[in-house]
């Protein structure tokens, strides 16, 4: 029942039908306006795991480090030499937190299926990234304020995820066809996490989303 569920990132109860394709429906939050899949509609977890397992990306595939950089090129300018991070969600093979300490930054590595380490979650950082991993989170509202509670004065939560814009253009987005892709962020909604942690923002280009937490 849609009246029984709670936004996934701001508990707000106010969220109505968005989209409905022949496997799942879609609903937005009038509050934040995320985009998100009931819970009851969710992939178990061994599912999430099996779709996992089929999309292993190479550490040394010139391609998946293109990818990366998008996100990695525009951190680096703002990092200050000899900073620590985080890669949350690194995946089976943690390319990103590799290309960061090949550029001379301290890495730990956190995934909840490849990295279960829950000791890395207790200790700050001067950035953290998470790159294809906030579409999956079934609690993104609690998730997002954990990372950002572990983010130094001054440092930066550094997210990709593809951004919804609008109801026509998602009858044809191919994101939502991933069965664990849950949650669909659009720029207003990254405004308006911002807002309410006192963050600045910056998008920067299609899908990369900066946060940096005010000292
Ligand atoms: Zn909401």
């Amino acid at each position: 029942m849609i009246e029984q569920t709670h936004c996934s990132l701001c508990a707000s109860l106010e969220v109505s039908e968005y989209f409905k394709d022949l496997r799942r429906s879609y609903v937005q939050c009038s509050r934040c306006e995320l985009v998100f899949v009931p819970p009851q509609e969710y992939v178990t977890r061994e599912a999430e795991k099996a779709e996992y397992d089929l999309h292993q990306n190479n550490i040394d595939d010139a391609g998946y480090r293109g990818f990366l950089s998008r996100l990695m090129q525009p951190l680096l300018e703002r990092l200050s030499p000899g900073v620590s991070g985080l890669d949350f969600g690194c995946g089976p093979g943690p390319a990103l937190a590799h290309m960061l300490r090949e550029a001379g930054f301290e890495m730990a590595v956190y995934d909840s299926f490849f990295a279960c380490d829950d000791a890395v979650l207790t200790v700050s950082y001067d950035f953290i990234c998470a790159t294809e991993v906030v579409e999956h989170l079934h609690r993104p509202g609690a998730e997002l304020e954990r990372l950002w509670s572990l983010i130094t004065d001054g440092g930066w939560l550094a997210i990709m995820t593809k951004l919804v814009s609008d109801q026509a253009a998602f009858a044809h987005w191919h994101y939502k066809n991933d069965p664990t892709h849950v949650c669909f962020f659009s720029r207003d909604t990254w405004r308006w996490w911002a807002q309410q942690h006192g963050a600045d923002l910056e998008i920067v280009g299609a899908d990369v989303i900066l946060l940096r937490r005010n000292c």
